[in-house]
């Protein structure tokens, strides 16, 4: 396997810098030293060509596309009933959006020459890593809690990677990985903690931005468990306003799982993040690593946080299906916090939102 050397990374607290490492020596999380920006104006919409999926927006994007199955570029459509447009990211090789983290993790890894990758997920994220290490030709070993839905398990497990069964709460799992990783077992391709993942989950930016013409939505309504994909928003809308290419960035309005729910914890109490939701088993996260990051990048978008049940989702899940979308459970979440946000007037009517629908159904 070729050897170049992907971009440096940063420690965004101390200032250290690394060829690689997964986290920073004084243990936070690491980022790219410098993010990509294009040199040119925003092109024409209508010329710009689009099919290399997400890849197409490489200028955005501190990796090359080594590993990739033609990823991205997923549906923009009007959603009536919601009044609202949602993007189809269980279009995906894998079933999920963390298919557009894994294409730029793993382009990572095999340009470091990573015989090996290692990560921890309650299935989306593994069946992703699975799915784009296979691709590669390079192990995987994905940790799982054992609650961990038969259908994702067999998405990772078809995919030749090995995976290990923990008992206990979602974050036995990350600390049984963590571990392994600390042990030698291999590289560390998580999607909370690598920045080529963020890298990667930013492209849902750059292609819903072109597919409305460099017009960014009012706000961007979507699940909260590590900040995967809220912290790419982010992070893709910014990219896009300092290259000139979009005026302005969307309020980001996440939701998490009651009972599971520290962002909202921090914004609003303890009230406002308890109770249960084990519907939302994609978004079951009580220690994100990136925490400081999601919670500034909700002040600086006027944005916030709030906590749903499992009944609202499971009502929204069946309004989603009668609709033809036919997604998992976790997804269901965003559309029924768009009512509760409308509710509560945090969204006026005239506000343009945009909604991403994250796993297929046929992974339920
Ligand atoms: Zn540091």
């Amino acid at each position: 396997m070729s050897t170049s050397s992907p971009p440096p990374l940063r420690c965004g607290s101390c200032g250290a810098t690394y060829a690689d490492r997964w986290r920073c020596e004084c243990g936070h999380p690491l980022d790219y030293a410098e993010q990509p920006l294009p040199d040119r104006a925003a092109p024409d919409p209508a010329s710009f060509d689009a099919r290399d999926g997400l890849w197409s927006f490489a200028e955005f994007i501190p990796e090359s596309p080594t590993v990739t199955l033609g990823e991205g570029m997923t549906p923009l459509v009007d959603a009536p009933a919601w009044d609202a447009q949602f993007k189809l990211e269980y279009v995906f090789p894998s079933g999920s959006f963390k298919d557009r983290g894994a294409t730029t993790m793993l382009s990572r890894a095999a340009a470091l020459g990573v015989d090996t990758v290692v990560e921890d997920s309650s299935g989306n994220a593994g069946a992703a890593v699975a799915t784009y290490a296979a691709r590669a030709g390079i192990d995987a070993e994905i940790y799982v809690p054992a609650s961990v839905k038969e259908a994702k398990l067999a998405a990772i497990r078809r995919a030749g990677a090995a995976t290990v069964e923990t008992e206990g709460p979602r974050q036995a799992t990350t600390d049984a990985c963590v571990a392994a990783v600390e042990a030698g077992a291999g590289w560390y391709a998580s999607h909370a903690w690598n920045p080529a993942f963020f890298a990667g989950t930013a492209t849902f930016a750059y292609e819903t931005a072109l597919q409305r013409d460099w017009d960014a939505p009012d706000a961007v309504v979507l699940p909260l468990g590590h900040g995967t994909l809220f912290l790419g928003v982010y992070r893709g809308f910014r990219a896009l306003q300092q290259a000139g290419w979009t005026d302005s960035v969307p309020r980001l309005l996440g939701v998490q799982a009651a009972g599971a729910a520290p962002i909202v914890e921090a914004l609003h109490g303890e009230a406002a993040a308890a109770g249960e939701n084990d519907a939302a088993d994609g978004i079951q996260i009580a220690e994100p690593v990136r925490k400081r990051q999601i919670l500034d990048a909700v002040d600086d978008t006027d944005g916030d946080a709030i906590a749903l049940g499992a009944d609202a989702v499971d009502a929204a899940l069946d309004d989603l299906h009668a609709a033809g979308f036919y997604t998992e459970s976790t997804s269901a979440v965003a559309p029924a916090a768009l009512s509760v946000y409308r509710d509560r007037d945090v969204l006026g009517p005239d506000d343009d939102v945009v909604v991403p629908l994250t796993g297929s159904g046929l992974k339920r």
